[in-house]
């Protein structure tokens, strides 16, 4: 698996060349205000190397979901304005994607410009399922470079997407990997092979079916992994223990049973929470109380309670097993940690893991906008990933069709 690289580009020459970039700029917004800054930061360096070297740089982003079509809370306006400002070179957005707005001004671009495009799912060939429809609205794309044009791929947290940005341009144009896609796969590789031991999982988060397919993945190359979030309860439910009105997923529980049956014969333990923090309602002025993970129905709250968080005993403990690994990937939070009240457990496992000696990889949206509205830095992580989807089926052991298209 090679792949060629940024620097390889650039080495080749790129002033005055079009150069497509596919970064990823899918930012939590609150109205028109960037929450979380992380990803832009991320692409930055990119875009700087492409614009220092005197290319005229086209970016492709989406941001959430919208439904194929042009919706203003989808447009790419606040993230934009954000790479603008920490931008050292000229940041223009054009008005639509591929249409009279992006050829005008990719026509009047400079050497060292950059041009980012309107989301690209505002474009219903952006994702569809159709080759030809996907690789007609690539053709566009492709189009606004010219005839010497070379695409960049720098979009980690979309590289799990066979998408007519993602991975229908790569195979129209020469095709590289940008430096944050190669330090992700770096990281990741890491966690897959030759693994420093003890290796401990931390996965929390709401939802155990999004996580399960990574946990049969990691079975047998973790030696330890810690449960949280709202997927404990499902774990507990799976050990008959009573969760009273905390989240829970009845259909999955008997994969969970599979798991656990399988867990020791494959040399990785389950550590599930001995202690939870239980609310009598879903909200950040709830009353709470600590009870034991098998008496949750005993709590006041009796069968209304929902456990939002881990409690104190587990997290210290969880705390322990991460500060004796050589390797931690943390994803998913522990608790509603959006909630003062609940976040306890979420920061525990932050400041452990700022305090090991292993390597740490924290991977997940959510995960990371916790560390960071929790207070810690990105520096105290040995890397924070930017894709969440992306990196947990590259741990599932996924084919990414944005990444294989890569390879020659
Ligand atoms: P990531 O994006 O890091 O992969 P997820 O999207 O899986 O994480 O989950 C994040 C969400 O899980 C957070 O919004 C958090 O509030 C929620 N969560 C954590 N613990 C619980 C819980 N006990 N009950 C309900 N939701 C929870
Ligand atoms: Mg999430």
């Amino acid at each position: 698996m090679t792949s060629h690289t940024l620097n390889e580009l650039i080495a080749e020459g790129v002033r005055g060349r079009y150069i497509l970039v596919r970064s990823d700029l899918n930012v939590p917004l609150d109205g028109s205000t960037v929450t979380d800054d992380g990803r832009i930061k991320a692409s930055l360096p990119v875009i700087e190397k492409l614009s220092d070297a005197g290319a005229r740089v086209l970016v492709t982003a989406h941001l959430g979901r919208p439904k194929g079509a042009p919706e203003a809370k989808y447009s790419l306006k606040p993230a934009v304005a954000r790479l603008a400002e920490l931008a050292p070179f000229k940041v223009r957005l054009a008005e639509d994607t591929v249409g009279d707005s992006a050829k005008e001004l990719a026509g009047s671009l400079d050497d060292g410009d950059v041009l980012v495009l309107e989301n690209v799912r505002f474009d219903a060939r952006e994702t569809s399922k159709d080759d030809a429809e996907r690789g007609a609205f690539a053709d566009e794309l492709v189009a606004l470079t010219g005839d010497n044009g070379a695409f960049v791929d720098d979009a980690f947290g979309a590289v799990h997407r066979k998408h007519a940005s993602v991975y229908d341009v790569a195979t129209r144009l020469p095709s590289y990997q940008g430096d944050l896609v190669h330090t992700e796969v770096e990281v990741l590789r890491k966690l897959t092979t030759d693994t420093q031991r003890p290796y401990v999982v931390v996965l929390g988060g709401s939802k155990v079916s999004d996580k399960l397919a990574v946990i049969d993945n990691l079975l047998g190359k973790a030696d330890t992994i810690l449960v949280g979030g709202g997927m404990l309860f499902t774990f507990l439910a799976a050990s008959g223990y009573k969760v009273a009105g905390s989240l829970l997923e009845a259909d999955q529980i008997p994969v969970v049973q599979d798991y656990l049956k399988r867990a020791s014969d494959a040399g990785t333990a389950f550590v599930v929470p001995t202690d939870v923090v239980v609310a009598s309602r879903f909200a950040a002025d709830a009353e709470h109380e600590v009870v034991a993970a098998d008496a949750i129905e005993d709590s006041s709250f009796g069968a209304a309670g929902i456990g939002l968080d881990i409690g104190p005993v587990s997290a210290a403990a969880f705390a322990e097993q991460i500060k004796a690994a050589k390797t931690v990937f943390w994803n998913g939070p522990m608790g509603v940690f959006e909630f003062e009240a609940f976040s306890a457990g979420t920061r525990a496992i932050a400041q452990a893991l700022t305090e090991t000696p292993a390597f740490t990889v924290v991977g997940g949206g959510d995960s990371a906008a916790a560390v960071r509205t929790l207070g810690f830095e990105d520096s105290q992580f040995g890397h924070i990933s930017t894709g969440g989807g992306a990196s947990l089926e590259y741990l599932e052991g996924k084919d990414l069709p944005g990444l294989s298209v890569l390879d020659r």
